[in-house]
């Protein structure tokens, strides 16, 4: 199998980037950029984006996010960016807000550019959309042409976002060394569509020490609303080193156990970095990873705050067959999980649930 490796053609982070959101829009359409901005963005940030444009003399055309990145919405917006004949498509906000840009203009055929107003996961970098039905249920992935041409990223506006979201897209970043160590020991495909790099595997490893390094130091910088270079270096971390990670190093227990644990409705108000930092705990479990390794990620997690136990999940009082329910989702065919370099059923999945659970209790 071929080595692939995926990234957005340019990746731009600093305080005050999206003043220059209009000058990347106009490097790469003339005609004017289409915007799917969510409400929080139109709210707080919306005067700073129209005046960049204005300044270009480059038209702007917006549209609400409708809060499903569902076919319906999609295609509405695909129907309005033909319309008003605009040449770039931009998406601005959360994850489901960037999904949905990235979806229409795949569908439109036209450049993208995602600024990310949340470093909750390491979906900004991806050639992946995640399809919702309009009440919410997920639907399928949707494979892109290309990652995004653009990923610009403003720090000060991170650092406004909710501390919670910060520490989940920490979650999300951690699980994606050991994940992209486990693809590169089984040879299996990632998410890019072939086998591991060395580079991919480089990636992740630097993305789990700077977590350890800057980590809790990024989580108090949040705390206090304001950028320092630990939470500089955290959003890239949490953006472009877990999303290069992941989608060229690959996915694989964790992330099948998070799948997995969805299906247990008590989980839902859990985010989705926060079911992956558990779900690695058990990877780790599952792996009969050395002690003191797992008690490193474990330690870290305590830091920062990432749920380490069932019962900070919503799971305090979830039977063995809940468990059971969950463990087997984890090993449906096409899940990651069987990117282990190592046969999992269930069986054993539930066994390292149960042995992480205790360990983080
Ligand atoms: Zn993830």
């Amino acid at each position: 199998m071929e080595r692939v490796i995926f990234s957005p053609m340019k990746y731009v982070q600093g305080p005050g980037a999206w003043k220059r959101l209009a000058e990347y829009a106009a490097a790469l359409g003339e005609r004017g950029a289409y915007a799917v901005a969510g409400p929080h963005v139109l709210k707080h940030y919306w005067k700073e984006v129209e005046q960049s444009f204005a300044e270009k003399g480059l038209p702007l055309c917006a549209h609400s996010f409708g809060g499903e990145c569902s076919m319906a919405e999609i295609k509405r917006i695909v129907n309005e960016i033909h319309e008003k004949n605009c040449g770039v498509v931009i998406g601005i906000g959360g994850g489901k807000t960037l999904d949905t840009a990235k979806a229409a203009a795949f569908y439109a055929k036209l450049p993208v550019i995602i600024a990310p107003s949340i470093a909750s996961t390491d979906a900004p970098c991806s050639a992946l959309s995640v399809i919702y039905t309009e009440e919410g249920a997920f639907e399928s992935y949707l494979i892109l042409r290309n990652n995004p041409d653009v990923v610009l990223v403003d720090t000060s506006v991170i650092a406004q976002s909710p501390v919670r979201m910060l520490v989940a897209g920490m979650g999300d970043a951690l699980a994606t060394y050991y994940e992209a160590r486990a693809c590169f020991a089984s040879g299996k495909a990632t998410t890019a569509g072939g086998r591991s790099s060395l580079s991919a595997l480089a990636i992740a490893r630097a993305c789990r020490d700077s977590l350890f390094k800057n980590g809790l130091r990024a989580k108090l910088a949040a705390e206090a609303k304001t950028v320092s270079s630990a939470l500089d270096d955290i959003v890239e971390t949490n953006t472009y080193m877990s999303g290069v990670g992941f989608e060229s190093g690959g996915l694989a227990a964790a992330h099948a156990i998070h799948n997995g644990l969805t299906v247990l409705p008590q989980t839902h108000s859990a985010m989705h970095g926060e079911k992956v930092a558990f779900g690695l705990l058990a990877q780790l479990a599952l792996e009969n990873a050395p002690q003191a390794e797992f008690n490193e990620v474990l330690s870290f997690c305590r830091e920062i705050g990432l749920p380490t136990n069932l019962a900070a999940l919503g799971l305090k009082d979830v039977s063995d067959d809940e468990l059971k329910k969950a463990a087997a989702a984890s090993c449906a065919e096409g899940e990651t999980m069987h990117n282990m370099p190592f046969a999992v059923t269930p069986q054993a999945v539930f066994a390292a649930i149960k042995v992480a659970d205790k360990l983080g209790s």
